[in-house]
């Protein structure tokens, strides 16, 4: 891809100094409040809803992203298999109707949903998005199978409680759901995406409930193999906490730098700062992140996102390798007066010295 912004997110990709800090933000965008006339719900099951959604987000804006990320249902495989939420006035947060593994020899049901069948919508948005955007670079959201088993596909409960007694159909289980995954990422980068982005830890309970060891089998394991299997330009890990488990332990004991991606991101508001994690990190990551999507991003003035992204610039943009970007999911409402803001502080702040 020939573009200004691709060789910025590339640059720092490599940890490198591009002409200036790249900025991304991303939010269920089909929900998004001020941008009338898309369904969340009907993004899955039509691609081009979702594109044309994103596509409509970068168009508002006053300041070019540099970076899109598509943000799906995050349990849109689980749906696939047959778990059932419910979707009321375009709200983002969707409730749990029905789980499909609601015991243990459940796990046996789940196959290996089908890039050009059950997936299909979903790898039609990268197609769509690869022919309209052409010089933005985008990535795709890939949930960590761990993730999917215990939100969506099951119950926190249920895992927690197969990996205690009966770990080989859980592991059944998850065998399914990765190489479901990896065949979605690829057919993802086959179909235009620059790269894939790997969410951990939603839901919180991982980091307070798993062990290291647990940690390593059953999330860095399969996460692991679907980050191998991938070969694209961009993999950014978004490290997911809540006041459900918190994993700022291993965080600063470098844990992370065991997975095999190119970036990290996380809340750094709420746990290790972002300047932090940087000094870190930094050898291994370039670093995304610094601007608190909740108090900031969503209920902060204008003036007050200039002033944060100001700020994550300063502590962080020295010598590259880094990308301002939301700790987390921005909220459906968050104003368009805060993007903008954000866009605006980059062009401010955000250039590097020749
Ligand atoms: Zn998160």
């Amino acid at each position: 891809m020939e573009s200004e912004r691709y060789d910025r997110i590339l640059a720092v990709m490599k940890r490198k100094v591009p002409d200036r800090v790249p900025w991304a933000l991303w939010g269920h965008f089909p929900a998004c409040k001020w941008l009338n006339g898309y369904s969340w719900e009907k993004t899955l099951r039509d691609g081009e809803e979702s594109a044309k959604a994103h596509m409509a987000l970068l168009r508002e804006l006053d300041y070019n992203m540099d970076l899109l990320k598509v943000t799906p249902y995050y349990r849109f495989m689980a749906m696939q298999w047959g778990s059932k939420f419910e979707f009321i006035n375009n709200e983002e947060e969707a409730e749990t109707k029905e789980v499909t593994v609601k015991k243990t020899k459940d796990w046996e049901k789940l196959w290996v949903l089908d890039p050009k069948k059950e997936l299909r919508e979903f790898v039609r948005c990268n197609e769509i998005l690869a022919r309209d955007l052409r010089r933005v670079p985008f990535i795709y959201t890939i949930p960590s199978p761990i993730i999917q088993a215990m939100n969506g596909v099951s119950t926190p409960d249920q895992v927690l409680k197969d990996m205690k007694e009966n770990p080989d159909a859980l592991k059944q289980g998850l065998e399914t759901i990765t190489q479901t995954t990896i065949d979605f990422a690829k057919a993802c980068v086959d179909a235009g995406a620059s790269g894939v982005f790997l969410g951990i830890g939603g839901g919180g309970r991982i980091w307070k409930e798993l062990d290291k060891k647990q940690l390593e089998t059953y999330a860095l394991g399969y996460d692991k193999r679907v980050l191998d299997a991938v070969k694209c330009p961009i993999k950014l890990m978004h490290i997911c906490s809540t006041p459900a488990g918190d994993p700022k332990k291993l965080m600063e004991e470098g844990w992370f730098k065991k997975y095999p991606v190119d970036a990290i991101n996380w809340a750094s508001h709420s746990w290790t700062p972002v300047k932090k994690g940087k000094e870190l990190y930094s050898d291994k990551f370039c670093i995304c992140g610094g601007l608190d999507h909740e108090a900031v991003l969503r209920k902060g003035t204008p003036k007050q996102v200039e002033e944060a992204a100001k700020k994550a610039i300063e502590s962080c943009a020295e010598g590259g390798g880094f990308m301002l970007g939301p700790g987390c999911t921005v909220f459906q409402d968050m104003p368009i007066a805060n993007y903008n803001a954000v866009g605006r502080a980059v062009w401010k702040y955000g250039a590097y010295k020749k």
